[in-house]
């Protein structure tokens, strides 16, 4: 049976961070996706806070353009404006590159292949899209599996609080620098987005996922879109449509024995933004480097390290983005006011 110091799950951000750092600090690493190409299909809107790419130090290949802030637009109050440097880049090459940098450091890259039961600590079964299935041994058994982890499943923590999010992609009618951020009522707890990337746009809704149906979601988003096009922002009909999941609950520890949960399985998502690509990245640089030293020492108590790092540096942010979403839901009939206390944007943010 192959053995390996690592077994990565999934090779979005987290796990493509995961596998480079793990891989760089000497471990023999796996790193498994299910579909048939990394980064494919694309369920985002792409956008990164510019600092992430001086961290990742991966070049800019995947940058498509710039953002200088973002704006938001609530109904009966002026248009706030943030500065905040970001890129809007093409997501499949973004992860793309981060599993390329993993490769060349020396891990192993098995696509069309998804986890399916752990059979014991650390014996894990695979299958194929092939239809093959086959075991690997693995000291640390990493769960970078996205919003509905399996890895999680397996040492139960799960995420128990999801937006669904659903997104077309639109010809953008002139060329804009800041991603834009709109609020409705409708929008129960979520907010609706268009995020520029060069002549096309991502326009997007996330809501609370208890109370919408898909249904209700592509009606919201293509008011939305009709909405845009009367405005002149965008143009002509969809290129495409995506969807996803996006955890928003409270943080939870994330490392079980030899089992560690990264990115969108740990919940390192902002649970009032959704924004998740760079706690993915960071918490999987830490997550793999703990990885590795746990495997080459043999001792897995040294993983509660990377759940120590991580919480060091997010913990806070995300328990107060947390108390104010719990804030938002409970009190949606006062809205728009809610948004003002529960956006940062705002200035009656008590952050
Ligand atoms: C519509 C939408 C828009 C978004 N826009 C933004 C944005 O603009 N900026 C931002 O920062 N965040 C955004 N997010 C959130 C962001 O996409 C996630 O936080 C980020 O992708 C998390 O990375 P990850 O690697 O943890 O998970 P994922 O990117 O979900 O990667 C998990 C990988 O694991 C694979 N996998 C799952 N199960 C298995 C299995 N059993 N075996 C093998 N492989 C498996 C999946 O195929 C997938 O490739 C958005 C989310 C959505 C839904």
């Amino acid at each position: 049976m192959p053995s390996y110091d690592v077994l990565v799950v999934g090779a979005g951000p987290a796990g493509g961070a995961t596998a480079l750092a793990a891989a760089r600090a000497g471990a023999r690493v796996l790193c498994i996706e299910r579909h048939n190409a990394v980064g494919v299909p694309v369920q985002c809107a792409e956008h990164i806070p510019a600092l992430l790419v001086g961290q990742m130090d991966l070049g800019a290949s995947f940058i498509v353009q710039s953002t200088r802030g973002m704006k938001f637009f609530l109904p009966g109050s002026p248009v706030r404006e943030t500065a905040m440097p970001g890129f809007v880049v093409n997501r499949d090459h973004f992860d793309q590159c981060l599993i390329q940098a993993a490769i060349d450091a020396g891990a192993e890259l098995m696509t069309a292949t998804q986890a399916i039961r752990r059979m014991d600590d650390d014996t894990i079964l695979l299958r194929r899209k092939s239809g093959q299935s086959f075991t690997v041994k693995a000291g640390v058994i990493v769960g970078a599996d996205g919003p509905r982890s399996l890895v999680g499943r397996w040492v139960g923590s799960v995420n128990q609080h999801l937006l669904s999010a659903m997104q077309i992609t639109m010809p953008l009618a002139a060329p804009m620098e800041h991603t834009e951020v709109y609020f409705d009522r409708d929008y129960y707890a979520g907010y609706g987005w268009l995020f520029p990337k060069k002549d096309i746009a991502n326009v997007g809704i996330g809501l609370k996922k208890c109370l919408h149906d898909p249904k209700h979601l592509r009606t919201k988003l293509d008011d939305l879109a009709a909405r845009l096009s009367a405005e002149g922002k965008i143009r002509g009909a969809p290129v495409s449509v995506t969807y996803g999941w996006i955890p928003a609950g409270p943080v939870r520890k994330a490392a079980y024995g030899n089992v560690i949960l990264v990115g969108d399985a740990a919940g390192h998502t902002h649970p009032i933004t959704g924004a998740g690509i760079f706690m993915a990245v960071t918490c999987g640089q830490m997550a793999g480097k703990w990885a590795a030293i746990a495997a080459k020492e043999k001792d897995m108590r040294l993983l509660l390290q990377y759940d120590t790092q991580w919480r060091d540096l997010f913990e806070d942010t995300l328990t107060r983005a947390c108390q104010h979403r719990i804030t938002m839901e409970d009190r949606w009939e006062q809205f728009p006011e809610i948004i003002k206390s529960c956006w940062e944007a705002y200035r009656v943010y008590d952050g």
